[in-house]
């Protein structure tokens, strides 16, 4: 981890009698107190939310709707960058101290987004990942707002882009490849779907592949000989299918998508399939991946040499779709002890998780980071069912307040 210098004095408590004596300040109950009466414009905001598409690269709408927030919570410098990360300022002035939460969602351009209410459970697709951890910046920012509480470090809101999928954390990766906030942030609280009971700390590295054979083609009886892509594509599969990924650190990896043909009395002129690869280590990563290119290489090296030097020839690509750094947290990273002491002050029952979230670019940078939920309770994610439940979503927020003001450091 980079050595960045502590932000306020306070820092020098232990975390634990930090999170305490913030806990007891007034402003800060009253901030509490201001989460709880929320509770029903939090309800309205999430359904309204969840309802603007955000598919991965179409996040637009969402990104305007959160700018309009953020200005009438009265933040400061609110902007939306090139790709449509939305930030805030809670005051004026540096260092910064990152909350974010992603806007995306994986559901495609065309989705019913309908949402529905029954007691406390809200349904919807996306209304918990990552609807609620949106909605927990604002309630944040309303909260410090109304109850006028003035950390000594500020704080920066972000609500940003790509994190699902294949926006491959675009969003955070050009916020940090900006001087601006790489420099300035300190450390960074992401906040990603519901619940109160895991924090990370450790960043799940991944790799994805697309794997393309192509050959001439042609009829399935009167071509019969040349190169078949799905076959070719299938024995790299196979082969690759074989390796054995160890448990510790654990290393997976899954083929996901397979395509190729047209039909049945044809021979193929292309065949494609898409690869992920995990793991909690860089190295392990790398090995897999190497395993992964050695077998479509053998593979295509069994093609006739005739089709592979000649004309119509048999060719092959491997493309990188998608690249997340793996990181670990230092055990005694302060954003890790405070997270604790929060919980322990709490009464919250945590444990670390190792998961790939929009914490990995910051980390795989050396600055502190770590995700946590919206509180709440949530499941379906990535399904039409998704729901959230808000019953103790207060417990959550008053969690991400605490974590946020012991990292800022602040004074009665
Ligand atoms: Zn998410």
């Amino acid at each position: 981890m980079a050595s960045r210098p502590p932000i306020s004095d306070a820092s020098r408590l232990s975390p634990q009698r930090e999170v305490a004596r913030i806990a007891e300040m007034r402003g800060v109950h009253a901030a509490f107190g201001s989460l709880h009466l929320q509770e029903m414009e939090l309800r309205r905001w999430q359904r309204e939310l969840t309802e603007i598409p955000a598919p991965p690269f179409g996040e637009a709408a969402r990104s305007e709707w959160l700018r309009q927030r953020f200005m009438a919570l009265g933040l400061e410098d609110v902007q939306v960058d090139d790709l449509g990360n939305v930030l805030g300022l809670l005051q004026r002035g540096a260092p910064l101290i990152g909350v974010s939460a992603h806007l995306d969602t994986v559901f495609p351009h065309g989705t019913a987004l309908e949402t529905r209410e029954e007691g406390n459970r809200l349904y919807g697709p996306g209304i918990s990942d990552n609807a609620a951890g949106v909605i927990a910046l604002l309630a944040i920012a309303t909260a410090l707002k109304r109850a006028q509480v003035r950390p000594a470090a500020n704080i920066v809101f972000i609500g940003n882009v790509g994190e699902e999928g294949e926006g491959n954390l675009r969003g955070m990766r050009r916020l940090f490849s900006v001087p601006q906030w790489r420099d300035s942030i300190q450390s960074l609280l992401v906040i990603d779907g519901a619940g109160t009971d895991t924090y990370v700390n450790q960043a799940l590295g991944s790799r994805r592949f697309e794997i393309t054979f192509r050959g001439p083609g042609g009829h399935s009886w009167s071509d019969y000989g040349v190169p078949n892509p799905i076959v070719l594509l299938s024995r790299a599969l196979a082969r690759f299918s074989e390796v054995h990924a160890p448990e510790s650190p654990r290393t997976t990896f899954n083929i996901g998508v397979i395509s190729g043909g047209t039909s049945v009395n044809s021979i193929p002129e292309s065949a494609t399939a898409r690869v992920d690869l995990r793991s909690a280590s860089m190295d392990e990563l790398q090995k897999l991946e190497d395993r992964l290119r050695e077998c479509v290489a053998e593979a295509w090296s069994e093609v006739p040499l005739s089709h592979r030097a000649g004309e119509p020839k048999v060719t092959l690509a491997i493309e990188s779709i998608g690249d997340r750094p793996a990181a670990t947290l230092p055990a005694n990273a302060r954003i890790l002890q405070i997270v604790r002491a929060t919980d322990k002050h709490l009464r919250i029952e945590s444990f670390p998780r190792l998961a790939s979230t929009d914490a990995n670019v910051p980390l795989a940078l050396g600055i502190e980071a770590t995700t946590v939920g919206a509180g709440g309770d949530g499941g379906g994610a990535h399904t039409l069912r998704e729901w959230f439940d808000c019953s103790n979503r207060d417990l959550g927020l008053k969690r991400i307040l605490l974590v946020l003001l012991a990292l800022t450091g602040v004074h009665e």
